[in-house]
């Protein structure tokens, strides 16, 4: 018997391919991790130190489809990797860091773009325009047993079969040892922490009716039809 005053919360999961749900404890995104999305975004390009955000663990959502959201006329899709941790820390090293990783998915940063930009503009933080509800698609996990540690081949967003964002996982300007390293220099890493790994250039609006496909080398691919 619990203690709580109100029903719990559920905890948030991600399928995992060949069975079983990941829980979902918190959901770290990098910002402008690709040279030519930060040019887009305009930026310069070099190795500032990375920058993340954080959207809520039920912001996830493998139905395989996105509601449009409200409060925007505007919603960008971003294309990412998320990387799911089975085991944490602090001051990872980037040689260890990889160890902590349990699998890799497809997902989507999807981002209430006018909200964001208006935010940016005052210096404001982000989440109204990143942390809303469903706003991760995300496809079932792999894991490293599976797939390994994808760090390199072609990253690809289809919007109704037309490809609308391209590029490499080799492109990433911080690599996933190094975000994970990063990131436990400033927070406690622990199992179940989902870090998105940032999008290339070319994101772009969608509307109702649109249905994206994420293919990144190496694992699956993810459809989400946009109602
Ligand atoms: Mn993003």
């Amino acid at each position: 018997m619990s203690d709580y005053v109100i029903p719990a919360p559920e905890v948030a999961t991600i399928p995992v391919s060949g069975g079983g749900e990941f829980p979902v404890r918190r959901v770290y995104c990098i910002g402008r991790n690709y040279a030519a999305h930060s040019i887009e975004m305009g930026d310069d390009p070099d190795r500032d130190p990375p920058f993340f955000f954080q959207k809520n663990p039920n912001n996830l959502d493998a139905s395989g489809e996105f509601p449009y959201p409200a409060k925007s006329d505007d919603v960008h899709f971003e294309i990412e990797m998320a990387v799911a941790l089975k085991t944490g820390g602090t001051n990872i090293p980037v040689d260890t860091a990889l160890d902590h990783v349990y699998g890799y998915a497809p997902c989507l940063d999807m981002t209430r773009r006018d909200l964001q930009s208006a935010a940016k503009k005052k210096g404001r933080p982000w989440e109204i325009g990143k942390a809303f509800e469903r706003s991760g698609p995300i496809g079932p996990l792999q894991t490293v047993e599976e797939v390994g540690h994808p760090d390199q081949g072609r990253v690809e967003l289809l919007v109704n079969g037309e490809v609308r964002q391209e590029g490499d996982l080799n492109q990433m300007i911080w690599k996933v040892p190094e975000m994970i390293s990063y990131l436990s220099d400033y927070f406690e890493l622990a199992p179940g922490d989902v870090i998105m790994s940032g999008t290339p250039a070319g994101v772009g609006p969608i509307v109702k009716g649109d249905t994206m496909v994420v293919n990144i080398a190496g694992i699956n691919s993810l459809t989400v039809k946009v109602t």
